[in-house]
Parts: C-alpha cells; structure tokens; sequence
C-alpha cells in the first residue's frame, strides 16, 4: 500500500550540461476551456437554478436574465463568441504556432455522450484549423471523457476502455502530427512535436494525475506512463540540445494531482529545468500561475506554470486568450487579450471589441519571467496592496460580475495560497473542485 502512495520514478543523472545558448525564437497563442454550448439560446434564463442555463429548455426571460448575444457569466458561450476570439488572434498576431489546451465539451455533464464528445471536439477543432496560423496542437481536458475526469489507463481494454477517444483525437491531428506522435497519442494521448530544429513541444496527458480520475485507485503509479515518457523525452532533449515546451490541461499542483504525481513532476523540473522554456495550462478557468519550489531548498523556486484562462465566461469570468513569446531558450513575454462581456452584450451586431489586458513584464514591473523573478513578484503580493489587487483584477480577466478585488481576506489568502507548490506529501489540499 505505502508503495502506491509514496512512488518514486527513477530519474537519470545528467549526461552533459545543458547547451544554454539555443537559438530559438517565435510566439505562439495558447486556448483554453472552451466548453462551447450549442444549445445556448439568446434570450433564454440565465436563473435557470442548474449547473448550466441559457438553454431553450431554460424557457425565455427579459432584462438582466436574458442570455446575452456573446454569453453570460453564468452559462457556457455561444460558437459564435469562440469565432471571434478565432478571428481576432487570427489578424492581429503573427505566430509560428496555436496551442488548445482542452475542455472542448460543455459543462452538462450528467447527459454528456460518446458521440457528444466527438461532435464537440469535431467542431470547435474544425473552427481552431480554419483560423489557426500554423499548426495547431491538442490537448486532452479532463471534459473529454462523458463520465467526467474518468480516464481509464492503457492497459484497460474491455468496454471502459477511453481507446475511441485518443484515436479520435489522434484522427482529426493525422495532418498536423508527425507518426510518431500519432502513435504515443492513440496510446495514451500524449506526444511530442518539433516546433523547429532546436525546440520541442511535449505535450502531457495530466488527466492522469487528477485525484479525480478515480481509475488511479486501480493504477496509482505513472498511469498512463506520463512521466516515465516525459523523463524519456527530456532526456532525449538533453542529449540533443534541444529545448522543450510543456503543455497539460490539468496543472500539476498541491490542489489537482495525486501528491506522488506532483512530487515526481517537481522532481522532474528540477533535473531537467535549464532545458524547459515554458509549462502552459488551462482547466482552472482563472489567470494565475502557480510556482514550483525545489524539493532539496524549499525557498528555491525552478518553475513556473502559466494557467491561461478560459474562453467560457461559466466561471464568471471573461474570456480571454494569450500570446506568449520566446527566444534563446527563454519565454521572453506574456500577452494577455479579453473582452468586457458587459459592454459586449450591449453591442450584437457589432464585432466583439477585444482589447489588451495585460503584458506581463511590463505591467508586472519583472525583471524576465524566470522562476526568480515570479518569487520575487510572490513576495511583492504578499507585502503591497497594489501589487495584490493587480493579480487579483487579472484573475477573473477583469470580470464586472466577480470582482476579485473585493473579495474576503480568506478568499484572498486561498488565491495566493495556491501559487507555490512545494513537497506535495507535506502540503495536502484542503478541497478539490473540476471545472
Ligand atoms: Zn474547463
Ligand atoms: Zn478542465
């Protein structure tokens, strides 16, 4: 039993130092948690009382509890508010590559199927090909599965098999990944890309960390083979100089994985962080970040995750989506886009009015976006108001209808809380949500 808690995947020493001076360079956007509705309905109940409203059988309502024409802060959006956000990172930014971090099903859960699955990927991933610049790479939510967060492992074949959904998806990228990819995708669904001869994109299926796929009961340790194939891949990256994007849907963090995961993934960015440019991911909703302190000096902070918000305003918050940028190895910039929905909704006809929201480095006032700066920037928000309320505006991107400026001091603790990951077995979360 202790075994299956407390795992320890082997890690290899370094071979050689880590070439830190790659010529790389590019900006790429990242979308999120899409979770398009089609059955929204304008002018449909926004008090519905459910989990989602703003559905024709919510039946009609006036005035403040009408669906609006871009979305609601209570309801999944509309197809039509996605295809803005489609258009608008379309024209506006030159981009060597588009990245979909997952939840493409919307949040009816308890009627969700197969085949609702597969026409909710099919058509929000025809949507990101029309529009993408360059390629446009996938990957899994924990929404993907019509009994949500269940992701049986590999080995599990008979009719629980999750199989379908990682050759469909494997299906619609045919013309976008390499074999290779292909075949670890329909596996497991992950892969690996080059993005060019120097830089590579890993992309993780962190549905097998989550403490809420209880298919882990079953198999605790590295199901799935996530880790012990990201320790092959960064090896290999080593090996090769090469360096390394890292992409999940379900951030790897005191809250959301299994302790031992998280505990061997911080063991991972340890080994391996001077070959990591960035970690990209979605699921929470919100904009944060959450910071990966050594396992060896609990005050040493080697990584950084960027939890990109949400395209569906079902959180209460604004969509939004990012443009980062990188070179020499390093992530240089954070571009961070949204629309009022407020102002928005007065406006059906009109084009959705996107607007900049932040630019990391500079609003931020960071010196760059290494793990150092993101602590210094920590202890900042702990110690000055301005710094706090910042973040806190950004959280829900800006959102009229949860402003987490005003939020209680408990709340406000609990946010901040969540940033540092540090010994996952000494730190156990408090409560566990899925969105
Ligand atoms: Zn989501
Ligand atoms: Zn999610």
């Amino acid at each position: 039993m202790t075994k299956n808690i407390f795992w320890e995947l082997e890690i290899p020493p370094k071979i050689h130092d880590a070439n830190l001076t790659i010529q790389n360079e590019g900006c790429f956007i990242q979308l999120t948690d899409t979770h398009i509705d089609d059955q929204y309905r304008l002018g449909s109940c926004t008090n519905c009382g459910g989990i989602l409203c703003c559905r024709e059988s919510n039946g009609n309502c006036s005035n403040e509890n009408s669906a609006g024409p871009w979305g609601d802060y209570t309801c999944d959006m509309p197809e039509r508010t996605f295809e803005s956000a489609l258009l608008e990172a379309s024209e506006k930014h030159d981009t060597k590559f588009w990245l979909f971090t997952g939840d493409f099903c919307a949040h009816d859960i308890w009627e969700i199927n197969r085949d609702d699955v597969m026409s909710d990927i099919g058509r929000t991933w025809e949507l990101l090909l029309k529009y993408a610049k360059g390629k446009v790479y996938p990957v899994i939510g924990n929404h993907e599965s019509p009994v949500i967060n269940c992701f049986p492992p590999p080995e599990i074949q008979n009719e629980l098999s999750i199989q379908w959904l990682y050759e469909y998806m494997s299906d619609l990228s045919k013309d976008i990944l390499s074999p290779d990819s292909l075949i670890t995708l329909r596996r497991a669904g992950n892969y690996k890309e080059f993005l060019d001869e120097n830089t590579v994109l890993l992309v993780v299926n962190s549905n097998y960390c989550a403490r809420l796929n209880f298919w882990l009961f079953y198999d605790p340790i590295d199901a799935g083979s996530q880790l012990s194939w990201l320790i092959d891949e960064l090896l290999a990256a080593e090996l090769n100089n090469h360096k390394v994007h890292i992409a999940m849907h379900i951030p790897p963090d005191n809250r959301e994985c299994i302790e031992a995961w998280t505990y061997n993934y911080i063991r991972i960015i340890e080994r391996f962080q001077q070959l990591i440019v960035g970690q990209y991911f979605g699921h929470t909703h919100f904009d944060e970040i959450r910071l990966i302190y050594s396992l060896v000096d609990e005050k040493t902070p080697i990584g950084v995750q960027y939890i990109t918000p949400a395209q569906t305003q079902f959180s209460h918050t604004n969509s939004a989506y990012r443009k980062f940028c990188y070179n020499n190895g390093q992530l240089s910039d954070i571009f961070t886009y949204y629309f009022d929905l407020f102002e928005n909704n007065l406006l059906p006809n009109s084009r959705i009015m996107w607007k900049k929201e932040y630019e990391t480095v500079k609003d931020y006032e960071l010196m760059d976006l290494s793990p150092t700066s993101w602590n210094h920037f920590l202890q900042q928000m702990h110690d000055n108001t301005t710094k706090r309320q910042q973040y806190l505006l950004h959280y829900s991107s800006i959102s009229r209808h949860e402003n987490f400026q005003n939020i209680s001091k408990e709340k406000e603790a609990k946010i901040l809380n969540d940033i540092p990951i540090k010994k996952p077995f000494e730190n156990p979360p408090n409560s566990i949500e899925t969105f």
